[in-house]
Formats: structure tokens, sequence, C-alpha cells
């Protein structure tokens, strides 16, 4: 096992700062007796169970009422079932329940309808991006994004179906979040009968009840409302019976967290008594790379199965796969979840006694700068540090394993995490807003303000794909379709754009194929053979025409799962592209576009999607040994990613879908260009910001 230490114990070295935990975290937690009891009496031994009645009161007397509570309290799944009991839903009324994660709305629903008896999709049902199982009239309780909820707003900006929307897991922060609470405020001006419960398991109570008080007159001035029109939102505090959770580091900084997870379970799993480990990594690269060194670590100690029972929780893990992560430990087994930070709050799994983190989570960062957005794996802040520790403590006294020094801990992580709002490109937010009839953006009412630069990057970006005008409002009819397509507008734009080019039936796969997380199967030590197999799919154009090629292949083989895992391809993937594909040329149908093919004439295909991306333009280094190459936008050193069909090809001219950071900068999804398609497509935008004579 690697060198953990203790606080509390003799210190390793003399001069580590003091943990302001003291070593030891106590968790507000019930006592509960997982598995044995009825669903009812489960229900009852929750925390919120004993303020139902002070939920119901406040909820009944107060425009916002707003609900902190320990993870695994019972907030999510307990609370819309007390507003129905209560009356919430009579009529034809409906209670929401936000979550910032689509795994977090599906998990929830179904354990909701399970606690109701009821099936998902009749009174208990939920809505993510291009899956709805609701039933208009019967569903009740009806859990979703909060994107989903925004987007609703755009057909019914009052929202006028719910008497109560509970936003839940505030503390995440989501740009969706954030935007929400805004506009929630607004309409509650409107609607006084609408209820509003903000919950999260940390939150400054205090600020967001602030936010609630004051009303925003203009840019400049803030005035606090005269009493009444604007009541402050009541706070109720659950609390409940907590479990303490003694913390270990490691002596050393680890040099490679994911191995260093992968001893520290298997130790665990040799020295500490019974108990399920949960353990934090950052994405579901590294999750199924841990899986399949702990299949293979617990083999090769004993030659035999070590009674691990291992399983991956990510976004985009299939349905069946979730529910393995719920069902009870089987006897003699002892489980082991490796998930992302979806785990810290959103969701609660029971029976978690060691938790082992790794200190680190996928973060978005954008930099308005050199305008790149990209998803970073970043040191996570103590408060994540702390509610990870947390999930330990739920049954019993637990363990939290910190894959990093104290030292570490006490000096390098910030306190608290920054809002996703300002460490995002701004342009999705912009465009809703805009479509909401928001026109003064910077004005907005704002949880918290996002920098200034990052806003006009976003105006000037959607001004060159032709999305707002001069007076920065949506054109028309682009503009307006484009905030129509529930997909990032470049690939909005892109589609749109496919109608000129005569390849809508194409430019649609290829954007239900970005949709999806990746449609390979990537096993470690599989390399080899999953490089061999996309050779046979790849096009020397790039990935997007391979997707099509992949997309073929699925298709003429009667759609079968066999046939994917021949070769190496994601079926449940595949499956959610035919059925995303089938609600865009839906979609596209309704906005007038109509489907055509161009016939595998991948030039045409290749200009529509720069309609969208030109501004994801990047050229090879000419004297490049390594594949460097800069943008054109800002001249950001990026490379091909290995998982690209044209890795190692590196043409001169491509266009990237998205970046991913990690040691460097990787353009994921990438084609071949011409760089006269850059000025014929975009000649405002590349003349504006590329004055380089040299290059054209
Ligand atoms: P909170 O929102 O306060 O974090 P939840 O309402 O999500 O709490 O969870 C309350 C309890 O319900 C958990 O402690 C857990 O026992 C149970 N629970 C929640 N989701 C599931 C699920 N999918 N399967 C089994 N039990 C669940
Ligand atoms: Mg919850």
């Amino acid at each position: 096992m690697s060198k953990f230490w203790k606080p509390g114990s003799e210190r390793p070295r003399a001069t580590l700062v003091d943990d302001e935990e003291g070593g030891v975290l106590f968790f507000s937690t019930p006592s509960s007796e997982y598995g044995r009891s009825t669903l009812e009496r489960q229900k009852q031994r929750l925390p919120v169970y004993k303020y139902r009645d002070a939920i119901l009161y406040l909820v009944e007397n107060n425009p916002t009422t707003i609900i902190v509570g320990e993870t695994g309290s019972g907030k999510t799944t307990q609370i819309p079932q007390y507003l129905k009991e209560a009356g919430w839903a009579e009529g034809d009324r409906v209670i929401a329940c936000t979550q910032p994660r689509r795994l977090s709305v599906q998990s929830v629903a179904a354990r909701v309808a399970e606690e109701m008896g009821v099936k998902l999709g009749d009174e208990v049902g939920y809505t993510i991006r291009f899956e709805d199982q609701t039933n208009p009239g019967t569903t009740k309780i009806k859990f979703l994004t909060d994107g989903v909820l925004l987007r609703e707003m755009m057909d019914d900006p009052l929202l006028t179906n719910y008497s109560v929307i509970m936003v839940d897991e505030a503390h995440e922060r989501s740009i969706s979040t954030d935007m929400l609470l805004g506009l929630l405020k607004k309409i509650q001006r409107r609607r006084p009968e609408l209820r509003l419960i903000i919950s999260s398991a940390t939150i400054e109570a205090k600020s967001m009840s602030n936010f609630f008080q004051i009303r925003k007159k203009n840019r400049r001035q803030e005035v606090k409302d005269d009493p009444g029109s604007l009541k402050p939102p009541a706070i109720l505090s659950v609390e409940g019976k907590g479990f303490p959770v003694e913390i270990y580091y490691l002596e050393e900084p680890a040099s490679d967290y994911l191995q260093s997870a992968v001893s520290t379970v298997l130790s665990i799993n040799d020295e500490e008594p019974a108990g399920d480990i949960l353990v934090f990594l950052t994405g579901q690269d590294d999750i199924e790379a841990a899986v399949q060194l702990l299949a293979d670590g617990a083999r090769d100690i004993r030659g035999h199965s070590s009674g691990l029972l291992v399983l991956p929780l990510y976004s985009g893990l299939p349905r069946a796969d979730q529910d393995l992560v719920f069902a009870p430990t089987p006897k003699g087994k002892r489980k082991v979840i490796i998930s992302t930070n979806i785990a810290e709050t959103s969701l609660t799994l029971e029976g978690v006694v060691y938790v082992v983190d790794c200190g680190f989570s996928k973060q978005r960062f954008y930099n308005p700068i050199s305008d790149i957005e990209s998803l970073v794996v970043a040191p996570i802040s103590k408060a994540s540090a702390r509610q990870r520790t947390g999930r330990a403590g739920r049954v019993r006294p637990g363990k939290c394993f910190r894959l990093y020094t104290e030292e570490y801990f006490v000096k390098e992580l910030p306190s608290e995490g920054i809002p996703e709002m300002q460490r995002s490109n701004l342009v999705s937010c912009v465009i809703q807003l805009k479509a909401l009839g928001i026109d003064n953006i910077l004005g907005f009412d704002w949880l918290a303000s996002p920098p200034p630069e990052a806003m006009v990057r976003a105006l000037e970006v959607l001004y060159s794909l032709g999305i707002l005008d001069e007076d920065a409002k949506l054109t028309s009819p682009t503009g307006f379709q484009v905030a129509e397509i529930p997909l990032e507008p470049m690939i909005a734009k892109m589609i749109l754009s496919a109608d000129a080019f005569g390849c809508s039936e194409e430019i649609i796969t290829v954007a239900a194929v970005l949709s999806v997380q990746s449609i390979w199967v990537n096993i470690r030590g599989t390399q080899k053979e999953l490089d061999e197999v996309k050779l046979w799919f790849a096009a020397a154009e790039g990935d997007h025409v391979s997707f099509l090629n992949v997309y073929k292949g699925f298709l003429n083989s009667g759609k079968s799962s066999q046939w994917c895992y021949k070769n190496f391809i994601n079926y449940h993937a595949m499956k959610k592209v035919v059925d995303v594909r089938e609600q865009l040329s839906r979609l596209i149908k309704r906005l007038g576009i109509v489907l055509k093919s161009c016939e595998r004439d991948t030039q045409t295909l290749r200009k529509a999607v720069l309609a969208g991306f030109f501004a994801h333009a990047s050229c090879l280094e000419e004297y490049s040994q390594n594949g460097m190459y800069k943008t054109i936008r800002s001249s950001q050193e990026v490379y091909i990613h290995p998982s690209s069909v044209l890795f190692r090809v590196n043409p001169k001219w491509v266009i990237y879908h998205s970046l991913v950071s990690t040691d460097k900068h990787y353009m994921r999804n990438v084609i071949a260009i011409d760089p006269s398609w850059l000025t014929e497509a975009a000649p405002h935008f590349y003349q504006l910001r590329m004055p380089n004579p040299a290059l054209f």
C-alpha cells in the first residue's frame, strides 16, 4: 500500500500545517439498515423525514425556501413526494426537480417511481436532452436537467405548468443552474404563487438568500425591495446523526494517481474489514482503465477472484450498468465503485465505508483571450474533498484515503470551486438568454457575473456565425433556428448550413455522433486491435467522414450488437446515435429543412462542417517533427488527439470539434480542409482576426 499518514498519529514530517478539520469529520447521516427494511421504513429513517411538516409549512408560506442538508439525507427523493402528498400536484399542476447531470435525473426518477410503486414515465417521469420519459396530464413529479428546464422556458416563459420548482444541487453552480436562478427570480415577480425550493449539500445559504432579496434595478444600482414584494427566503437546515470518517493522507505525492488508486483499493481489500469502496477519478477514460487494472491486479495477486465487484460510474453509462451500482452488494463480495464526481453529492451510494479520493476532477476552463475552452483535469476544492470524504460515513464510521499529502490539501487546494459561469465559453448561454428576450445580458441579474471578456467573445463569435446581428439581436431565421436546436450553436449552425450544401442527411448523422461521448469502446490493453479496426472505417478526410462509415456499417448489420462487439464499437452509443438522429431529423423538418443526401461528396460535407466550425481551424507548423499545430485564431499550440483517425496523418489544415487538455491541448474529432474554404465561408471573421497575408 502507498504510505498513508493519519492526522492525530505521529507525523511523518514536522512541517505540516494543521488540517482545519482536525482529521475527523462528523457527518449528519442516518443510521440506515440498508437492504433489510421496507422502502417505507427506509423513507422514515431519512433525516428529512423529521422535517416533513416544517418543509411543507415553509413552502406554503414563502415564495422561496432554501434547504441545506448532507448528501443522502433525502432531499432529492423525498421532498418532491412530500409536496405531492400535500397537494401541490393537484389539478394539472406539476412538481419539477432539476439536476445538473443527466445520469442523476434518470437515477433519482427511477428511485422515486420505485418508492411510490408507479411505473417510471407515468406519475413520476423525467426529461433529459433527447429523452422524454413523461406523460403529459399524468406526470405529477418531473425530474429534469436544469438545461432542459431552460429550454422549456422558450415555449412557456412563465413555466406555467409547474406549481413548485426545486432547483437541486445548487451548490454545484452549473452554468444552467445560475441562469435558471436568475430567470426564476424574474418569473416569481409575475407569478407570485410559484414556489421555489433551492436545495444543496453545502451552500452559502446567506449569499443565495441575499440574491433573492435584492431586486436589480439597473446595472449599477442594487436596491433592497420594499418588504412584502420580495420576501426573504426561508432557510432550513436538515440535520441527522453522523458517523465520523478518519482521513488518511499520502506521505509522499503520488506520481500516478491511477496506479495509486488501484493499489490503495487492493490494500483496503486486504487489510480492512467488510464495506464497499468508492473511488473518485476524473472521467470515463481513467475510470475504465482503473476497472481493467483492478480486474487484472486482483487476479494477479492470488490467481483467483478477490471477491471484488468492480463497477464504473459516469454519465453516459448504460442503464443496466447504472442499476448494478445501486443494487445491494452480493454476500461475500466487496463492491468497488469507480466514479466521476457524480457520486460526490448527486447520487447516494449505500454501503460505502471507504473512500479513495484522487484529488482531481474534470473541469471546464475557458480562456477568453485565446478563445479556447477545454476540459481539464484539475485539482478539486477543499469543499469537494470534504464532500467526497463524507461519502464514507453513511452506514458506520468510515475511512477516507486522500491520494495527496496533507500539505497539498492545506496549501494548494482552493477552498471553494469557481462557478462554471466564470470559466466557460458563454456562447450557448447568450443565445438562450437572447431567445428568452433578455437583451441586456451584461445587466442580467447574475448570481455571479460572468467575465466581460468572455461575454464580448461570445457576442463576437455569434455575430460571425450570423446568429446575432449588429444590434446583438437574434437574426431571423438563422438565430432563432439555432436557438431551437438543443445542441451547441456551432453544431446547430453546421446543421442549418447543410441545407444549402444539400447534405443534411449526412450532417445530422455527424451531429448525432458528436452528441454522444464516444462511439469506440476503449479497453486498456486492446489499443492495437482498436487502431486496426478503426482503419477499416477511417476516411482520409477525417473523423466526421469516418463516423458516416461506422453509421452505415451499423445500419447494414441490422443494428447488431454482435457487429459492434466485433468492431470495438459501443453498441449503446450507436443506439443513442440512431435515436438522436431520428429526433434531429424531425426537428429540422419542423424548421423547414428538407433532408437531402450529398451521396458521399465529402468535400461538400466538410464545407458544411466548416460553416459551423470555421473558428476552430488550425495549421500544422512548418517544420514540426511532433505534429504540432497552431490555431489560426490565437496561435495556440495544439495536437491531434490519439483517438482521431488523423492522428499521425497530420494534414496541413484542419478543423477540430473540441479541445481536451491533459499534458497538451488535443484536438478531438478532426477533418482536413482546404484553407481557401475558410475565407470563402467566413471572410469577415478571418479578415478581422487574422491579418497574416503570408498564410493566404
Ligand atoms: P439527498 O438528495 O439529500 O442527497 P437522496 O434523496 O438522493 O438524498 O437519497 C436519500 C436516500 O435514498 C439515500 O440515502 C439512499 O439510501 C436512497 N436512494 C437514493 N437513490 C437511490 C437509488 N437509486 N437506489 C437505492 N437507494 C437510493
Ligand atoms: Mg440529492
